[in-house]
C-alpha cells in the first residue's frame, strides 16, 4: 500500500531530516513508530501524503509515486488521511460540520449522504450526543475523536497519526487510543508516530525505530521491546521506560 524507497529529505536551512529511508506498509498492517525528538519521525509522515517535499527517493500510494509532478493531491488526500498532535478543527463550525466539510467541498458529495455518515462517524468514535457542541465545548479527548472522524469522512484506505495524544491531558488519552485500537482491529492500515508504549505493544504489528532520519531497527512489538537486538534502541528504551 505504502512503498518508500531511497528516501532523503534535506530542508532549505541544510538540516538532513530523512537518510535513505525505505520502508513498506502491507494493506491491513498497524505500524508504529518511535524515536527520539528530531529523529525525522513527523518529516517521514508528512512525506507519505506530500505535505513535505523529498529531496531523493519514490515514495509509491496505492500504485501512484507521491512526489511526481502530475500527482492528484486531492486524489492523494482522499486516499491517506492524517490525524496530528494539535487537532486543527475549524473553531466555528460545529462538530458535525467539521466532519461534513472535506466530503461536502473537496469529493463534492450530497449532503443528506454526507451528513448521513458524518453522524454515523461521531457515533462511531463515541460522540454522537456531541454532534452540535463546537470545539470549544470540546475536550481535548473528544476534540481528538471529531478529528479522527473528520479523516475517516473521506474513507482513506490509510491513517497516519502524528502523536495524537501528546497534547492531551492523562485522563483523554484512553478514549483516543481506545478509537484507534477499534479501527486497527476493523483493518485500517495506519502509521502511528507515538510514545505510548502500551498501545505500540499491544496493537501494532510491526515497531520502527528512527534515529537520525534513519531506520535503524524494526521488528514484531514482542521482540521490540523484549529483546532489540540494537543498542541505540536498547538506550532509548532504557531512557523511556
Ligand atoms: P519530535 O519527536 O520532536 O516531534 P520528530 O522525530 O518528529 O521530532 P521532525 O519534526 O521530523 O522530528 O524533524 C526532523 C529534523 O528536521 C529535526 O532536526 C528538525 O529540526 C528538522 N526540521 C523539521 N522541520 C523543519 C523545517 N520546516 N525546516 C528546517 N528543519 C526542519
Ligand atoms: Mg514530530
Amino acid at each position: 500500500l505504502i512503498e518508500a524507497n531511497g528516501v532523503s529529505k534535506q530542508f532549505a536551512n541544510g538540516t538532513q531530516a530523512l537518510k535513505n529511508v525505505s520502508l513498506t506498509v502491507e494493506r491491513g498492517e498497524v505500524l508504529c513508530i518511535i524515536g527520539p525528538s528530531g529523529s525525522g519521525k513527523s518529516t517521514l509522515l508528512r512525506t507519505l501524503n506530500a505535505l513535505e517535499e523529498i529531496s531523493e527517493g519514490d515514495i509509491q500510494v496505492n500504485g501512484h509515486s507521491v512526489h511526481n509532478r502530475k500527482v492528484d493531491l486531492n486524489r492523494l488526500r482522499t486516499q491517506v488521511g492524517m490525524v496530528f498532535q494539535q487537532f486543527n478543527l475549524f473553531p466555528h463550525m460545529t462538530a458535525l460540520e467539521n466532519v461534513m466539510l472535506a466530503p461536502l467541498k473537496v469529493l463534492k458529495q450530497p449532503e443528506a449522504e454526507v451528513r448521513a455518515r458524518a453522524e454515523q462517524l461521531l457515533a462511531k468514535v463515541g460522540l454522537a450526543d456531541k454532534a452540535q457542541s463546537h470545539p470549544a465545548q470540546l475536550s481535548g479527548g473528544q476534540q481528538q475523536r471529531v478529528a479522527i472522524a473528520r479523516a475517516l469522512a473521506m474513507k482513506p484506505s490509510i491513517m497516519l497519526f502524528d502523536e495524537p495524544t501528546s497534547a492531551l491531558d492523562p485522563e483523554m488519552v484512553g478514549e483516543v487510543l481506545e478509537v484507534m485500537k477499534a479501527l486497527a482491529l476493523e483493518g485500517m492500515t495506519m502509521c502511528v508516530v507515538t510514545h505510548e508504549m502500551g498501545f505500540a505493544r499491544a496493537v501494532a504489528h510491526r515497531v520502527l525505530f528512527m534515529d537520525h532520519g534513519e531506520i535503524v531497527y524494526q521488528d514484531a512489538p514482542a521482540a521490540f521491546f523484549d529483546a532489540p537486538r540494537n543498542e541505540r534502541l536498547k538506550t532509548f528504551l532504557g531512557q523511556i521506560l
